[in-house]
């Protein structure tokens, strides 16, 4: 056993940190070449360079005191800007994250908040599709407003009228996803925009994932439902950039239909003896870097680059789709037309398929209910189709054949997924947790 890692004595060079550094790095998923399908949007060595230049540029600013830092100020102001014009937003009004996962926590905040002050509410409800993301389980447990989870219909998409059954007098916000990461899918966002309004709710749209790729979509002439502040209703969305905006990780955005409505995510302090405290968001310092790259990316790639980029992605997807339900065997869940969508089987365990592929080094998302392999596809993935697919197929094909799948993590999906009592399941990844951090 080597020793446990503590603070040396005497630092080491440079030198001696970097190539530390880059040894153990060496078992790292190898997302440059194209082998993993989640976790990295990779738009080419010209975009990387210029974030790694322009985070840095601001590593050390901090865009927690708008008046130190006028330059962040005024990179945040004019991201924003860009997007509500991206998202039909005249007037809207938000701040930039660290992730979606912050902007999610944000516009529950706000909505808990929102309906607190204006409607009494003290036991919050939000009614959301099964299918969203698990930001807003972890918004509903951080802030104590009650998550109603709504079964989704057979296509994937959120079921409007048992969204409509759950509501009760207590409900604060309904929420749909543009698109919802499991199978790549848009809400109804029209239909649920318009029961919210009926009603007097506000309504959340997580465009976390494809706020940044839809607009684009449209442009180019797919056919992309309206999905933000264009429809009557939605009163906030969260778009992250660090997604298909191919900005460096730790930007995001919110959005809110009024700058009355965002006020009551911000949180101020005027008694502390350090001085008035004002912060926007979660976070209190905001690394200046992040905001830095987001703005340097918009500006580089400008509306030409992100619909090349978005273009490569959807034909690329496309490929993979046909490809893969073309494959005996397999099939795609749901109709996903983005760059985002899962494929099951009836015949074979997809698990058992996902670790002969990651015995050939392609690193692909499992899925619960019902079991399923997930692809995210970015501007990289363009140069795999071909090799992806033909090992895909032949791995399908051994399985079929009664080959047995290499070692590897398909007998813990299948547990864990089986296991009937949910609670359970989330304690033993808990337990997992503990170990993986000890
Ligand atoms: C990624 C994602 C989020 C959460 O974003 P993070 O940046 O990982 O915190 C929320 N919603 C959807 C649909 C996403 O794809």
């Amino acid at each position: 056993m080597s020793n446990p890692p503590r603070l040396s004595p005497q630092g080491l060079s440079h030198q001696e940190v970097l190539a530390r550094m880059r040894e153990l790095r060496t078992e790292d998923a190898r997302w440059q070449e194209g082998r993993t399908w989640s976790l990295v949007y990779n738009a080419g060595e010209d975009v990387r360079r210029l974030l790694a230049e322009a985070y840095t540029e601001f590593m050390s600013e901090n865009g927690l005191s708008p008046f130190a830092f006028p330059s962040l100020r005024r990179f945040e102001s004019e991201v924003l800007a860009i997007a509500a014009e991206l998202f039909h937003g005249e007037g809207v009004a938000g701040t930039m994250t660290s992730g979606g996962t912050e902007s999610i926590l944000m516009a529950v905040k706000t909505a808990r908040d929102f309906a607190r002050a204006e409607r009494g509410i003290t036991e919050p409800e939000m009614v959301m599709p099964a299918s969203v993301h698990p930001a807003f389980q972890k918004a509903a447990h951080y802030f104590g407003v009650k998550a109603v989870n709504v079964p989704v219909g057979p296509d994937f998409r959120a079921d409007v009228a048992a969204m409509r059954a759950a509501l009760t007098p207590r409900t604060v916000l309904m929420v749909g996803s543009a698109p919802a990461y499991p199978q790549g899918v848009v809400d109804p966002i029209s239909e649920l925009a318009a029961l919210a309004k009926e009603r007097g709710l506000l309504f959340h749209v997580d465009a976390c994932l494809g706020g940044f790729l839809l607009p684009f979509a449209r442009k180019l002439g797919h056919a992309i439902p309206d999905f933000d502040f264009a429809v009557p209703g939605v009163t906030s969305l969260s778009a992250d950039l660090h997604k298909y905006g191919y900005a460096a990780k730790g930007a995001s955005l919110v959005l809110y239909r009024t700058p009355e409505l965002r006020r009551y995510q911000f949180f101020t302090y005027a008694d502390w003896s350090g001085g008035i405290y004002a912060s926007p968001s979660m976070a209190g310092t905001r690394p200046g870097g992040a905001i830095a790259a987001a703005w340097a990316i918009l500006k580089y790639l400008g509306e030409e680059g992100y619909l090349r980029l978005t273009g490569t992605v959807l034909d690329t997807a496309k490929a993979l789709r046909e490809g893969i339900a073309a494959i005996p065997g397999l099939k795609l869940l749901g109709e996903p037309r983005l760059s985002i969508f899962a494929f099951g089987s009836d015949t074979l365990d997809v698990y058992a398929l996902g670790d002969a592929m990651e015995a050939r080094g392609w690193k692909l998302d499992r899925q619960m209910m019902p079991p399923a392999l997930h692809l995210m596809v970015t501007p990289a993935h363009a140069k795999v189709v071909e090799p992806f697919l033909a090992d895909l197929r032949a791995c399908a094909a051994g399985l079929a054949s009664g080959e047995p799948a290499p070692e590897g993590s398909a007998a813990m999906y299948g547990m864990l997924g089986a296991m009937p009592d949910r609670a359970e399941a989330a304690d033993f990844i808990r337990q997992f947790m503990d170990s993986l951090y000890e």
